[in-house]
This record gives C-alpha cells, structure tokens and sequence, in this order.
C-alpha cells in the first residue's frame, strides 16, 4: 500500500472536482473510508492465503469490480433518496476514491501487483511508472527511516498531485458547475 495517510488525502483531493453542493463532511469522511478498505485484505494473512490467489492482499478488494459494488453499497445505505443526477454523482466520487487505492498502490515500489480485473481475472498489475516507496504495513513500522521515505516520496507524489487535482475542482466550482 501506499500508507493510509495518502490513500485518504487522494481521495479528498478526487472529491475537489465534484460540484461542492453535495460534497458535505458525511461525503468526504465516505470517500477517504473508501480510499482506505482496499487495505483491509491483510486479514488474509491470518488465514494463510497464497498470494497467487485473488483474495490475498492487493486482489479483490484492489480491483475495479469491487471500487463498483462498495460504491453502490455506499449509495444504498448513506443516501438512498437521492434522484439519479446525485447518485450518478456520488457513485461516481465513491467509486474514484475506491479504484484510487489500487492506482497508488501500482505505483509503489514493492509488494505485489494489482488484481485490478478480479474476480475475472487473478493476474496482478503495476502501473509502468514505480515512484511511490512502499508503505510498511504495520504502524510500528512506520517511525523508521522507511517510515520517512514513504512520507517523502507520498508529498511528492500523492500530496502535491492531490492539491493540484484540488485547484482544478475548486476552479471547475468557480467557472464550470453555475
Ligand atoms: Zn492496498
């Protein structure tokens, strides 16, 4: 993974470009859960799971069918009365903000590869460009020099992207969305 921090600052960043009326606190606080979930695969390594399999860590929960199905999950129990322009809408943000985890993950150095086309496929992926140091898994883990690498190359890679990524909605929300 990349480390949660970044997961979370990504998708705050993705939700900027969505038009603001809708984006309230409850929206934002979902998004950067959805960034995070992919993650909770880790529990296979309680249960012995093979790697090659789709349910270790960076399979299933890291591929495009699960960023749909979490996202209209989110949809049914957080926002059922909306009309289908805000649930297209929000769909949508959820969605980016899941299908972000695997993204970043891509672009790490190390781990294993994405499942991104599970459960129809079990092969794994990176992205051709490896720029993010990978995350150590435990939080223990983190106060180290790795610790530190993986904060540097996150600023640069995820923090600096995400403000950019930010000023683009904000200025969409000015000029684009009356
Ligand atoms: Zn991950």
């Amino acid at each position: 993974m990349a480390s949660v921090f970044g997961h979370a600052i990504a998708a705050i960043g993705i939700g900027k470009l969505f038009p603001k009326a809708e984006m309230t606190r409850k929206v934002y606080l979902l998004g950067a859960v959805s960034a995070m979930i992919p993650d909770l695969d880790v529990i296979g390594f309680e249960f012995d799971i093979q790697w090659e399999s789709m349910w270790s860590h960076r399979g299933f929960t890291h591929s495009i069918f699960f960023a749909i199905t979490w996202a209209l999950v989110l949809l049914v129990v957080f926002h059922r009365k909306k009309g289908f322009l805000k649930h297209f809408q929000l769909g949508s943000y959820y969605f980016l903000a899941t299908v972000s985890h695997g993204l970043l993950d891509a672009l790490t150095n190390g781990g294993n590869g994405i499942a991104f086309f599970a459960p129809f496929s079990a092969e794994r992926y990176f992205l051709p460009w490896q720029l993010i140091q990978v995350s150590p898994l435990g939080i223990g883990n983190f106060f180290s020099k790795w610790g530190l690498e993986v904060l540097q190359s996150e600023f640069f890679y995820i923090v600096i992207p995400s403000l950019m990524i930010g000023l683009l909605g904000t200025w969409f929300n000015k000029n684009v969305y009356r």
